[in-house]
């Protein structure tokens, strides 16, 4: 019998190890789990393994991909969508990357909307009052959605969801993407327009080198006194000090933040009882009108099943040398004919 396919899980929760051990009930993979991220130091705990499974906050930069090529590892299995913690183009030729590109849309959809909700109607006020039985209403009021307008930023598979909705709430949508939807129905408007009208603005699209920083002083200045910020996506989409700044002048009427630009620092980890030193962190989560979640939107039973479930069948697609529908490099969007589109693989 062949050598089973040796996988070691970086950043290794206990719900990723529940989910994955699940999905690999039939034991066909030999998988190592590690509570510790993937860093240079730690690339070794990878040693006589095919693969590293890694997570968002896993910083895959040259000197990592140098280890894990030298070590003898052939691929990196993302469990997750975005890809900006890798180096992707120098990751080109040497080691193949795989992510999952959907596990649950609805997962991050919807928490985008439970953030809102709870932010704009003072749940968050309201759930520790009434636990002191404090049952005054003074400082709770809120706003119908109901009317207003909201600008999506992304409209792919969790910003349509997210349209949807927002659209169940009687809102107005417009939206705003780098590559717009044809016959979509959805309202594009270039991205100034779309910071001038929006009453709530939701960021659903990837981060890059051009958007990084989108939101900052001067795009804050272009926005509606009172505007909701939502983001789901990734923390550095917005500038951190520039929203500080925003809501301590009242331009930013709340924020709701499931990510953070200095988050790999803090998420993921019980700091309570701890001083935490990130000055910008702990700022934003002293205003009564800043929610903060720990990039859980995507923490649901059924994407923790489908994270598993395709990282699984990435490695089968890699392993088995079909085409690795996965896979991604720097070319993928960049060029017209990826060699993964006649080879099956990047390169
Ligand atoms: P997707 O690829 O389906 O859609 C992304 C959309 O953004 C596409 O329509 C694309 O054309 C557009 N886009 C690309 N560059 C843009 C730009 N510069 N400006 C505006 N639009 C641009 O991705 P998705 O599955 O909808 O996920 C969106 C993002 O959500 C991911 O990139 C990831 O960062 C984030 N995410 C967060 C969590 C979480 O737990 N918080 C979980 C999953 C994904």
């Amino acid at each position: 019998m062949a050598d089973k396919i040796k996988v070691a899980f970086f950043d290794a929760k206990e719900y990723d190890i529940n989910s994955f051990k699940l999905a690999n009930a039939d034991e066909k993979y030999d998988v190592q789990f590690y509570e510790t991220r993937l860093s240079e130091e730690t690339c070794r705990l990878a040693e006589g393994c095919d693969v590293v499974c890694v997570f968002v906050n896993d910083d895959i930069n040259k000197a990592v991909i140098d280890r894990l090529v030298k070590t003898g590892i052939r691929l990196i299995a993302l469990r997750c969508a975005g890809y900006n913690n890798v180096d992707i183009e120098y990751a080109y030729g040497k080691i193949h990357v795989v992510r999952v590109p959907a596990y649950s849309p609805y997962a991050v959809a919807e928490h985008a909307m439970a953030l809102l909700l709870t932010s704009i109607r003072r749940i968050h006020k309201a759930y520790i009052r009434t636990r002191d039985f404090n049952f005054s209403l003074s400082g709770l009021v809120g706003f119908d959605l109901h009317g207003k307008t909201v600008g999506v930023v992304g409209t792919g598979k969790i910003g349509r969801i997210f349209i949807d909705i927002c659209r169940g709430f009687g809102m107005n949508v417009i939206a705003y993407d780098k590559f717009p939807a044809k016959d979509s129905g959805i309202e594009y408007v270039e991205l100034e327009e779309l910071f001038a009208r929006s009453d709530i603005i939701s960021l659903h699209c990837p981060l890059t080198d051009e958007n990084r920083h989108m939101v900052n002083a001067e795009s804050i200045a272009k926005m509606k006194k009172g505007v909701v910020l939502i983001n789901t996506s990734r923390g550095a989409l917005i500038d951190s000090e520039a929203l500080i700044d925003g809501i301590k002048q009242r331009k930013v009427g709340a924020a709701c933040l499931d990510v953070y630009e200095e988050e790999s620092n803090v998420f993921f980890h019980d700091y309570s009882g701890h001083i935490v030193d990130d000055d910008i962190l702990t700022r934003l989560i002293s205003m009564p009108n800043v929610i903060v979640s720990s990039h859980q939107a995507f923490l649901t039973a059924e994407a923790l099943k489908n994270i598993a479930d395709t990282t699984f069948e990435n490695i089968e697609d890699f392993f088995r040398d079909g085409f690795v529908k996965n896979e991604i490099c720097y070319n993928c969007n960049k060029v017209a004919d990826c060699a993964q589109k006649h080879d099956g693989k990047c390169f």
